[in-house]
């Protein structure tokens, strides 16, 4: 049976920064939080390049949360964009959203940070709790760590939206928002 939380290399990589950095703070906070992202407390999460922001439900109020998570810059971002380039052949094969676990080793290997170090995140929280991370953030990063398992690419548009599209549309699936066609132009003159 496949794992609750991390099922896959990419949200398993989360899942250990999640685990690993919370102890210190809210070290039995954790049970509650996976509770909160198991019985669906964790409400319209949204993941975008450098952000992910959720809406924690505890039994009338909603608490907003959101994550800032710097974008790969630099060396980092473009060895990353070699490396997804390098396995867009075989992300052809999988289903649209799916990635290849090895290319999860070899950011690892090349010394990308899959996922943001802890001490680069930037944590809000509406409850004002003290400590750098409540139990409605931690929530909100189990629910992240769902949502990457099913859907790994999300680990890519996280770190870098350019990245991320390397190699899309050689899935097959070409995504252009129907916001962005022109329809004049989609049938012609
Ligand atoms: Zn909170």
């Amino acid at each position: 049976m496949a794992a609750e939380f991390g099922a896959t290399v990419w949200g398993r990589a989360w899942l250990r920064t999640v685990e690993s950095t919370s102890v210190t703070t809210v070290d039995s906070g954790l049970p509650k939080a996976r509770a909160l992202a198991r019985n669906k407390a964790v409400e319209g999460l949204a993941v975008g390049t450098g952000r992910v922001t959720a809406g924690v439900r505890v039994k009338d109020v909603v608490y907003r949360v959101g994550l800032i998570l710097p974008e790969w810059t630099g060396d980092m971002r473009m060895e990353a964009e070699r490396l997804v380039a390098g396995v867009a052949a075989q992300r052809a094969a999988l289903a649209p959203g799916d990635l290849p676990d090895a290319l999860e080793a070899d950011l690892r290997g090349a010394g990308v940070d899959l996922v943001v170090p802890a001490a680069d995140q930037v944590v809000q929280c509406d409850c004002r709790a003290r400590g750098p991370r409540c139990v409605h953030v931690v929530a909100v990063l189990y629910s992240l760590v769902q949502r990457i398992d099913e859907e790994p690419a999300l680990a890519l548009v996280l770190r870098s939206a350019r990245a991320a599209r390397i190699g899309e549309s050689a899935s097959g699936v070409e995504r252009i928002p129907l916001g962005q066609l022109d329809p004049a132009r989609f049938y012609g003159d």
